[in-house]
């Protein structure tokens, strides 16, 4: 059978139901693999809620299920969790009736089931996390905020273990040197580009989305800059790029528009 692919409108946007399935997949599938929370895991999984009721752009009953999740895991005083107790707090049909139980794909969909999705909307989710906090400054409590709340989510979550592992190398070697939330924005598109080269060419690689150093000249031509013949980045005009094409007003609420 020859897989049925209708391509999205356009892998080049940001669609709400892609950080919606993000939300659902990470907090309803990911996090429930573990049927009991210690330790660690406690206190990623405070970080990452808090960093999505500050920064997350979402639809107002979006927005009221994070704070009650956030609320919630904050008057957690025990140092373990089962997963039914904050079950119990992520189907509350009051405040999540309409949060989606499944995923949808839009600008993640893959050609085969097995690409793109999860992933993808998780970059795009922390990169969306890393812009918000440039615009809200005042709510923030320093550069690494929504770096720290991503690199505890993929340690103690992320169920692909060797992705783990290489970001938290990338974590380790550099992360602390992050002096600002722009440069945390910019810390987070440069680490994603490398993973892009290095799993450019391989199995991972959709062939209908062939990896990128992102973004490309026909996004934004800008960024793109020629230093003694060689091509460069301009960080000024990426840094200007990403505010905007991660910006709320660049969400894309209804997929058939
Ligand atoms: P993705 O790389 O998932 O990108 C999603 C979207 O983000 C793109 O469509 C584009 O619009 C945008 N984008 C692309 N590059 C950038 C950038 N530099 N800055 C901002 N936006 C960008 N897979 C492995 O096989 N091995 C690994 O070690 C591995 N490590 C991972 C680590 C993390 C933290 C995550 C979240 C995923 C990792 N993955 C890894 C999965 C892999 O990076 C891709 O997410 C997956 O292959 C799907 O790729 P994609 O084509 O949908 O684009």
């Amino acid at each position: 059978l020859t897989p049925c692919f209708s391509p999205p409108l356009s892998s080049s946007n940001v669609y709400m139901a892609d950080l919606e399935s993000a939300l659902h997949y990470a907090l309803r599938v990911e996090v429930a693999r573990f049927s009991v929370l210690t330790g660690e895991r406690v206190r990623a999984l405070k970080d990452f809620v808090a960093v999505l009721a500050k920064y997350f752009p979402g639809r107002p009953f979006v927005r009221n299920f994070l704070h009650s999740v956030d609320r919630w895991l904050r008057n957690v005083r025990e140092s373990r969790i089962p997963y039914s107790a904050l079950e119990l707090v992520l189907t509350n049909r009051k405040e999540v009736g309409l949060l989606s139980n499944n995923v949808t794909w839009v600008g993640c969909q893959g050609s085969e089931p097995h690409f793109r999705g999860y992933p993808c909307s998780l970059w795009t989710l922390f990169h969306l996390l890393t812009v918000q906090a440039t615009r809200h400054r005042r709510l923030g409590t320093g550069p690494l905020e929504v770096l720290g709340a991503m690199r505890g989510y993929i340690q103690s979550f992320f169920g692909c273990r060797e992705c783990a592992q290489h970001f938290e190398g990338m974590a380790a070697e550099s992360m602390d040197k992050v002096r600002s939330v722009d440069e945390a924005a910019l810390w987070l598109w440069s680490r994603h580009n490398r993973v892009n080269a290095r799993l450019a060419g391989t199995e991972t690689e959709d062939p209908q989305f062939p990896k990128l150093q992102w973004p490309p000249p026909e996004l934004c031509r800008p960024c793109h800059s020629v230093v003694k013949r060689r091509q460069v980045w301009d960080e000024a005009a990426v840094l200007q790029f990403l505010k905007a094409y991660f910006s709320p007003i660049n969400i894309f609420l209804n997929y058939t528009e």
